[in-house]
């Protein structure tokens, strides 16, 4: 078996042949950031697209929250493109009621009359996080 490719390197990111050390993987240095750049770029792909929908979640909250206390069909909401998985934090009532919030908007699933709404607010300064246990 021969190492054929130790010889006849090319480049990942332009196809050129490699000239140099053998332990040399790019043709040059801006070669070698673009493939840096672009693999922090697939590496970070999920935190971006979760970042992503958090932001349009909190500009589709913010939007319809017009009274500081809404109710909106969940329908309405998801053909926007609201998707109530990605939210940031919850605040739990005496009730025992969750709202999830992304950032300073919050969303509470309900059922009034058999249709599936959302009901919206703003985070306020009475609702405080519980301190983590110990
Ligand atoms: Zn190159």
């Amino acid at each position: 078996m021969r190492f054929k490719m130790d010889k006849y390197r090319n480049c990942p990111v332009c196809g050129f042949s490699i000239k140099g050390r053998s332990d040399k993987k790019f043709c040059s240095s801006k070669c070698k950031s673009i493939y840096q750049y672009e693999n922090r770029q697939k590496k970070e792909a999920f935190y971006l697209k979760v970042d992503r929908q958090l932001k349009i979640n909190r500009k589709l909250l913010k939007h319809h929250n017009k009274s500081g206390y809404t109710t909106l069909k969940k329908s309405e909401l998801h053909a926007k493109g609201f998707d109530p998985n990605f939210f940031t934090h919850y605040w739990k009532t005496q009730n025992g009621e969750v709202y999830l919030f992304c950032y300073d908007y919050g969303f509470l699933s309900l059922e009034r009359n058999g249709k599936r709404k959302y009901l919206i607010v703003q985070w306020q300064d009475y609702m405080k996080f519980d301190k983590p246990k110990k």
